[in-house]
Parts: C-alpha cells; structure tokens; sequence
C-alpha cells in the first residue's frame, strides 16, 4: 500500500510502497478515506517535543484523524463488520487496568498507545486498530467531514467540559484553527460568549460564521484591553502552538479565571506567580479525550451542532500540507486522501458528491 512515512525529524516524509497492515484477533483493518493534518502531525515530524521524542516509532506513518471503512477484522471481532463507517482516534489502545483507565482517565493511561505516534496512522491507504478503541461514524456525516473529529474535535470538547463554563460566562479561544474553530462552536452551543483571537483575518472571518460573539486581532495591542474592559474571560482557551497567545490568554482572565492549556508550543511558558495568587487563577490541562468524550462530539456533530471545516487534498500533498501548518496557512483543517478515493466514497451514507 501506499503510505508517507517519516524516518527522521526535521525530514520530508516520502510516500513509500510498504506493506499492508495484518490485523490480529481484536483489530479491523481500515481503509483510510480521510485522515486530517493536525499541528500536533507537524510537532511529532519536527521532534518539537523533547520529552516526547524517545516514544516516536521510526520510521512512522504520521496521522492519528482517521476516518475509512473497515474491510478486513479479527477473528475476535463481535462489535465491527465488514463495511462500517469508522474512525481512528489519538488514543490509539489504553490498558482499562491502571488508575487512570479505571477512574475515567483512559486518556492518560500509563500504558496507553499513540496512533501515529508509537503505532503507524494514517497518512496511508490502510490502517489497523484495536476494535475495543475504534468508534462508528453517525450516518449522517462524511467521513471527509468526521475526520477532524477524532482529535481536533475531541480534544477541544473535553477541555471545555473540563472547564465547566456555563452559559453566558465570557469565553476567549485563542487560536482558531483546526481545533479552536470547533472550539468556537461548542462554546457558542453551550451559551457563551465567545471571543475569537487569531492573527489571521481570514481565521477571525471562520470564526465570525460560526456564531463568535467578537473577535480580536492578537497582532493588535488593544486586543487584551478589550477583553479585559469586558470583565476579562471566565476561561480562556489556548489552542495555539504559539507562547504569546499564552502570554495573551493569562493576561486576560478575570480574576478566579480558568487558562486551559491545550496548544503545545516547544518553548515552554512562564506566568508570575504573583499575578497567579493575585488573581487566584487556574490553571488547566487537557490532553484528547475519552472514548466517551468521542462518542459525544461524535454526537454533537451527528445533531449538527458542530461542524468542521474540511478541504481535502491528496495523500501526496502531504509535505506541502504540513507545511501550510507550520506556517499558518490552514484555515479550519485539511484531510488527506489516499489515491483513487477523491470522489464520492467520501460521502455521507445516502449522499452523493
Ligand atoms: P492550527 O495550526 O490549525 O491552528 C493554530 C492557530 O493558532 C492558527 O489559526 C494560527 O493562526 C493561530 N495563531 C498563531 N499565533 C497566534 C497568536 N499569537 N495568537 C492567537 N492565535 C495564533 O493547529 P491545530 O491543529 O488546531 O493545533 C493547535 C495546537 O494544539 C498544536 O500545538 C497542537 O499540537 C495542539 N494539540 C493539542 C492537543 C491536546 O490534546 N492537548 C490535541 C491536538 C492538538
Ligand atoms: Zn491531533
Ligand atoms: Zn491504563
């Protein structure tokens, strides 16, 4: 099968000839009909991350927003058929043994397993799970617009529910890009109002259709100002890589306020614990989400509260995809298509086009 595999950091990947996946006893085979680019894709390719670095397959099928249809499965097998419409998340295998599986933290499983992390994705024709972490699609969905979903969307659905915002509490997202653009919309569902910061006018435009309250040029000084003359934000949202957004988002909570961290920029970043006490804020982290937290986005996407804004492209663009990424280039979120699938099987089930 085709596959763009990277064999080190800082490399182009190369879509390569290697060999199609076998599933054992509780796996199915997918074939990948869309897989999205996430920044964290372009993280793992770069080794952005040192601390994550040594956990890295090589050489490895980056890509872990899979969507496709499951065409072979294991023996053991009792929840999947052949033809099911399904996605690959993050979360590739988590134990259900350790303290953190048992007490609803499966996404922090210390055992767990990354998809195109520590196990190949899917930036490729086929891809192979665990059964027991693979979830259906709702009917009504593309599996061209589920995709995202399976990290963008449910990453920024946990992180919301972990904050706890209750309607009209202030919300500012900074960073509207894949995953923040779905972070505006669950924020506008849940009743808040949300304020959209981004230093792409064409971005603070998606944001702007998706239902945002208001929305703030970081590149403008005033931008924090008119936040902070507002109250400041109950919960500001980080879901940019970039460390002046968290500079941004701290100074504009209201005191008691909730910074959640989901954007992993490679530098680190550092707040004055005076201004922390004198505010009493929190501080808040949050990593993908549960197969429960998945099912729901999956759920709230099927009610068509949320939507994604998807293009998508072929699996060769890859280089040029990640490329758009690190330069900020992608507006909601490009999913790659594997050869001789860029027509209709994307489709909804009962749509055509
Ligand atoms: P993206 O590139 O699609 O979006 C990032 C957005 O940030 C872009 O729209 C960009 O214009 C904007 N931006 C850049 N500088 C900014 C600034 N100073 N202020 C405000 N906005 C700014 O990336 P993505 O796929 O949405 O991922 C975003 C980050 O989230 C990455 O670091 C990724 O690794 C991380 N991530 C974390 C988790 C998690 O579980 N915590 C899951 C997925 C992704
Ligand atoms: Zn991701
Ligand atoms: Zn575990």
């Amino acid at each position: 099968m085709k596959a763009a595999v990277l064999r080190e950091f800082k490399q182009p990947v190369v879509i390569e000839d290697v060999e199609r996946p076998q599933p054992g006893t509780d796996e199915v085979l997918v074939r990948v009909e869309a897989c999205g680019v996430c920044h964290s894709d372009v993280h793992v390719a770069d080794g952005d991350w040192p601390q994550f670095n040594k956990i890295v397959k090589k050489p490895l099928i980056l890509g872990h927003e899979i969507a496709g249809q499951v065409v072979e499965k294991g023996a053991g097998v009792k929840d999947l058929g052949l033809g099911d419409r399904v996605g690959i998340p993050w979360l590739h295998w988590s134990c259900g043994q350790c303290d953190f599986c048992r007490g609803g933290f499966e996404n922090l499983c210390v055992a767990q397993k990354i998809t195109g992390v520590t196990v190949d994705g899917g930036f490729a024709e086929y891809v192979k799970a665990p059964a027991s972490h693979t979830e259906k699609i709702p009917p009504v969905l593309s599996l061209v617009d589920a995709a995202p979903l399976f990290c963008a969307g449910v990453t920024v659905h946990r992180a919301l529910r972990q904050a706890q915002i209750s309607p009209s509490e202030r919300l500012a997202v900074f960073g509207i890009g894949g995953l923040g653009h779905v972070a505006v919309q669950i924020g506008v569902a849940l009743g808040a109002e949300v304020t959209a910061v981004d230093v792409s006018e064409e971005k603070l435009a998606l944001a702007r259709s998706m239902g945002a309250f208001a929305t703030l040029n970081a590149s403008s000084p005033d931008a924090i100002k008119s936040i902070r003359g507002r109250g400041g934000a109950h919960v500001a949202l980080v879901t940019s890589a970039s460390r002046s957004a968290y500079e941004s988002a701290f100074n504009c909570l209201r005191p008691t306020g909730t910074l959640l961290a989901v954007g992993l920029p490679a530098e680190n970043v550092c707040f004055a614990p005076v201004l922390m006490a004198a505010k009493e804020v929190r501080i808040r982290a949050s990593t993908v989400g549960t197969r429960q937290d998945l099912r729901e986005v999956l759920a709230l996407a099927g009610a068509g509260k949320v939507r994604c804004e998807v293009v998508a492209r072929p699996l060769v663009d890859v280089n040029e995809v990640l490329e758009e990424l690190r330069r900020g280039r992608v507006a909601g979120r490009i999913v790659l298509v594997p050869p001789g699938l860029e027509q209709s099987r994307n489709s909804a089930v009962g749509q055509t086009g």
